[in-house]
């Protein structure tokens, strides 16, 4: 049995997807992003979605924008690509900063090119089990149980997390009744209380926090199945820094049947899924 739910096979699998279906396609599927500001760790995310998708058929053009554009700027931009028949999916770098309602610029991108998925159609169709886009942090989630076989009916599924990016759309998703859902669905958050007693209880335990190495084996269950999605930067003696994620590996591991790694986990199915929603929008418009 795979003990180690690593993502690149299943992000491969993916790909190979993606490609299969763009082969005989001239017209290439494009996705345009929009980065607000300077950040190298988004900067670093979209070099990668730009290599992934030359690699798989989908083209992926990025337009950067000062900090300072007024928010009236940004809602004209995306009415622009809203319009534009040739643009199938649009995405936007987040946090926006300050001045910049997030609300509403989720509001005023067409849902059918909402590759973010944060559109209130789109999640409101997520909650309805209608066919929509699906945020690609939870669907990349969903994607490894399926691609590992792992059984979600009936199961105690401990979420820590309510973010709208990880944490909620991930627990509405396992509520489904399908094959990655028909969980009971706990979903823990900083005000929880007793929060191990909680997590200890879980088959699957999927961490979504956002602190380094929170999640210790005294938290788990004996045999369960562990899915980190954190990412937190770290110092590190040799190298300078590294990536961690929200569970503590080295300690948690003996303990688990199952665990996914940081980096190699999540994270690189992330980047599958947000291509895969890119082709899903071209597939629409072209029915
Ligand atoms: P977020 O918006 O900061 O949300 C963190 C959640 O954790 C909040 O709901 C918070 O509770 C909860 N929390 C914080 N401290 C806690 C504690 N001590 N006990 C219990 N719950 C606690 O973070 P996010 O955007 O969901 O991201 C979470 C992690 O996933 C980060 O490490 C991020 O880098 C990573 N991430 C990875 C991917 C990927 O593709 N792999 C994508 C997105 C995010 P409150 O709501 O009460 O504040």
């Amino acid at each position: 049995m795979t003990k180690i739910l690593k993502g690149k096979p299943v992000a491969k699998h993916i790909y190979n997807e993606i490609k299969k279906q763009l082969e005989k396609i001239e017209i290439k599927p494009k996705l345009v992003i929009l980065i607000i500001g300077t950040d190298p760790a988004a900067e670093f995310y979209v070099s990668n979605l730009e290599k992934k998708g030359s690699k798989t058929g989908i083209e992926v053009t990025t337009k950067k924008f000062n900090d300072s554009i007024k928010q009236s700027e940004l809602l004209s931009e995306l009415e622009s690509l809203n319009s534009d028949q040739n643009v199938h999916g649009i995405m936007i770098q987040k946090p926006l900063p300050k001045h910049i309602d997030e609300n509403i610029i989720n509001s005023a991108i067409d849902p059918t090119k909402d590759m973010d998925a944060f559109h209130p159609v789109n999640l409101g169709k997520m909650i309805l089990d209608q066919d929509g886009f699906i945020p690609s942090t939870p669907a990349a989630v969903l994607q490894i149980l399926k691609y590992y076989e792992i059984q979600t009916t009936g199961k105690e599924v401990v979420i820590i997390g309510r973010s709208e990016i990880v944490g909620k759309p991930l627990a509405n998703l396992m509520l489904r009744k399908n094959s990655t859902g028909n969980a009971t669905v706990t979903v823990c958050h900083s005000k929880t209380k007793n929060l191990q007693e909680i997590t200890k209880n879980a088959d699957i335990l999927i961490a979504a926090i956002g602190k380094a190495e929170f999640v210790k084996k005294n938290m788990i269950k004996k045999d369960s199945i562990i899915i980190d999605v954190g990412v937190n930067q770290v110092k590190d003696p040799v190298k300078g820094y590294k990536y961690v994620g929200d569970v503590d590996y080295e300690d948690c591991f003996e303990k688990t049947l199952m665990i996914t790694p940081v980096p190699g986990g999540v994270g690189t199915v992330t980047t599958a899924m947000l291509l895969e929603n890119v082709l899903k929008s071209y597939k629409n418009k072209i029915k």
